[in-house]
């Protein structure tokens, strides 16, 4: 049974010192690509398939930001990390939510991708640039993306952003800091948490602690685990003390989102194909305008005439 800590700064449950050591020498062993962990459970309320997770426990979230700060500075995105809703340049975010009936009194709730276990992003993408890893983070491969967006019409939270300002947009998305895990270390955000609401852990261990402080405090939380079942399961889950559905989290069943869209697509192979190809010719001549335009921002710099290479 997990020893729960409350208040610490890094996760009870597994430290960083406990990642780099013992119980994560299967992470430091496992991540590095040779981590036994089995494929994902079949039965995703137990999450004893071994993989990481995260628990977020609202009535604990102060709404200080501090995990916001943090995954801005561990991955490098440029948005206002006070803004209260993600987008293609800010992965995480804290919105406060007034409560129904209940003027004066917020609740505080962070948002970013819920990393299922069965994602639909992963299975709409035709090219692959998405993925979930044993270890839990579903992953994005920059290089692979054709910027087609299906990710973001399939998932069911509406999670993947895009770059829209940017030249050459990519899809953006919290990554459950895959590279921090690949270390050893704990995701960043977990890490500054101060209060102990957002922490990481294994998702079976997880679901335990949860489902005590719910036996342990049944006047202090609703009955129930979100993501435990959500969309097949996810690796995010959440606790509170007011239903789901009132702090704007999205009603999604429990059935995987892939097992409703895979007759579909299975169907539109040719034109999912060609969409496919299509897009990956307009990325192509977004790249090579881009380079064009640098190109001649470069000349013009230099006083060199548009069409004129420098010394021609
Ligand atoms: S929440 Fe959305 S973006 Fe994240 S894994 Fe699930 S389907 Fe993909
Ligand atoms: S897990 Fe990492 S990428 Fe995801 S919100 Fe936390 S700090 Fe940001």
């Amino acid at each position: 049974m997990p020893t729960e800590v409350r208040g610490a700064r890094t996760c009870p449950l597994l430290s960083r010192r406990a990642l780099l050591a013992g119980g994560a020498g299967a992470v430091a062993a496992g991540l590095s690509g040779s981590l036994a962990v089995p494929a994902l459970a079949s039965d995703p309320a137990t999450g004893g398939d071994g993989s990481f997770g995260m628990l977020v426990d609202l009535t604990e979230c102060v709404g200080c930001r501090s995990c916001v700060y943090a995954c801005q500075e561990a991955n490098g995105w440029t948005g206002d990390p006070e803004r209260p809703a993600i987008d293609g340049d800010q992965w995480t975010a804290v919105r406060e939510v007034e409560l129904p009936g209940d003027p004066g009194h917020v609740r505080y709730v962070r948002t970013q991708c819920f990393h299922c276990l069965d994602p639909a992003c992963a299975s709409a993408c035709p090219v692959g640039a998405l993925h979930k890893t044993p270890e839990g983070p579903v992953v994005y491969d920059a290089g692979r993306c054709i910027g087609c967006r299906y990710c973001m019409v399939a998932c069911p939270f509406h999670i993947p952003r895009y770059q829209w300002e940017t030249p050459l947009p990519l899809v953006a998305k919290c990554i459950m800091c895959a590279p921090r895990l690949e270390r050893g270390e704990s995701p960043a955000c977990a890490e500054a948490c101060p209060t102990g609401a957002t922490t990481f852990g294994r998702r079976s261990e997880l679901i335990a602690v949860a489902r005590k402080r719910i036996a342990d405090h049944p006047d202090r939380y609703v009955p129930r685990i979100y993501g435990l079942t959500e969309a097949g399961g996810t690796s995010w889950l959440y606790l509170s003390d007011v239903p789901f559905e009132e702090l704007g989290f999205a009603s999604v069943g429990s059935t995987p989102p892939p097992q409703k869209t895979q007759a579909v697509m299975e169907k539109v192979p040719v034109v999912a194909v060609g969409v496919a190809a299509l897009m990956a010719v307009v990325r192509w001549w977004e790249g090579a305008r881009e380079s064009r335009d640098e190109a001649r921002d470069a000349r013009e710099r230099a006083g060199t005439p548009s069409g004129k290479e420098p010394g021609a």
